[in-house]
């Protein structure tokens, strides 16, 4: 396993990177956090060890520099602290360290400190990995329902097309039926196909636009139902933001289209704003709907989790949210909510302003 050793001192550097290789991991070696940053975003070290004081860009940045990617797997950080540092633990691991060991260091306790973090890192690998074989299975098994599903569909529009009225009343109401259904699994089909793509692709193609563009095309997708429900869905303040184009615009379309389906008598009344919040914009999808129990809350971003039953009027496919939460944590944000039952709901998600940058 790769491991990034920063150290200014020359000494320890080479101690440190001797033990390393006679521990089996293949060790590269910076004099300090620029050159480790610069190390880093060259290639992704599952493992860091690395100084706290150093020239140029201490340990403390280096992490933060770090942190501030979403890499493709955890990245597993020890820092080598100095005794006046120790009492600032608290700092390093709110920058992101993971473990500390103190210089001079036991050459035995930094091996089984390290062998703690690969074993945290094969642990997530093994996670990822399984994962994307699940996301592979989901993606080809949607996919493979499609084809029976259109034979389906397409018969049964010849057989209302052409027989409608001619069999019993009750045949008719069979038809009608069977049309419902398989447009519901149409739509869980298409919404299963986005869930398992997000995991799939590559590392997301960024770049910088504009949320009021993205908002405007939304909003015209969304007309029919608009108009339908007779909602009125505005937006303020709305920035430039640096992400995956097309994930922030399925984003915004689900936030929305929720907003406007779980509308409760009145006419829903939807608002999308942004907030400055230094190295993040904080964005809300408020609407005056039905409102989520206060129970639900955490478990409705599940895939599949629904809080309706499938013939109830808030036809849905339940991920919605899932693909919602995916988009965000790809982009490195977070995705909550607020509620009230009967009053409305608030989503609330944020987007770092700098651009992310990742690995491949
Ligand atoms: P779907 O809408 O297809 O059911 P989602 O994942 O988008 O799936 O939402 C999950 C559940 O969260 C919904 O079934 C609904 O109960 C609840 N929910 C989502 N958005 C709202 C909202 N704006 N107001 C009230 N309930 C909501």
């Amino acid at each position: 396993m790769k491991i990034l050793i920063a150290e200014d001192d020359r000494a320890t550097r080479l101690r440190l990177k001797s033990h390393a290789i006679s521990w089996g991991y293949e060790p590269v070696v910076a004099a300090n956090g620029r050159e480790g940053w610069e190390l880093f975003q060259r290639e992704a070290f599952p493992l860091v060890i690395s100084d706290w004081i150093m020239p140029e860009m201490d340990g403390l940045e280096l992490v933060r520099r770090i942190r501030s990617v979403p890499s493709v797997g955890h990245v597993f950080v020890i820092l080598l602290t100095s005794q006046s540092e120790t009492s600032k633990l608290v700092e390093g691991m709110e920058a992101g360290a993971d473990d500390f060991v103190a210089k001079p260091f036991e050459t035995e306790e930094l091996r089984v400190r390290l062998r703690a973090g690969q074993r945290l890192v094969e642990l997530e690998q093994r996670l990822a990995t399984s994962n994307a074989e699940l996301a592979a299975f989901a993606s080809v098994a949607s996919h493979d329902l499609r084809e029976p599903l259109r034979t389906i569909t397409s018969f049964l529009g010849i057989l209302e097309r052409d027989y409608r009225g001619k069999l019993d009343a009750r045949a008719d109401e069979f038809i009608g039926f069977i049309m419902d259904a398989a447009a519901r699994m149409r739509a869980l089909i298409h919404d299963l196909l986005s869930y398992a793509r997000l995991d799939q692709g590559q590392a997301a193609a960024f770049e910088t636009f504009e949320m009021r563009a993205i908002f405007e095309e939304e909003s015209a997708l969304l007309a029919a139902a608009i108009a339908e429900a007779g909602a009125r869905v505005t937006a303020e303040n709305l920035p430039q933001v640096h992400g995956d184009r097309s994930q922030i615009s399925q984003l915004l379309r689900n936030l929305l289209g929720n907003a406007i389906k779980y509308r409760g008598d009145a006419s829903p009344v939807v608002r999308v704003e942004a907030r400055d919040e230094g190295a993040d914009w904080h964005f809300t999808v408020s609407d005056n709907g039905i409102g989520i129990p206060e129970k639900h809350l955490a478990e409705i971003f599940q895939p599949f989790r629904r809080l309706h039953a499938a013939d109830s009027k808030y036809a849905g496919s339940g991920v919605g949210l899932a693909i919602c939460q995916k988009v965000i944590a790809r982009h490195g944000g977070r995705l909550w909510v607020e509620s009230e039952e009967g009053k409305g709901s608030i989503f609330h998600f944020t987007l770092a302003k700098a651009p992310a940058v990742l690995h491949p």
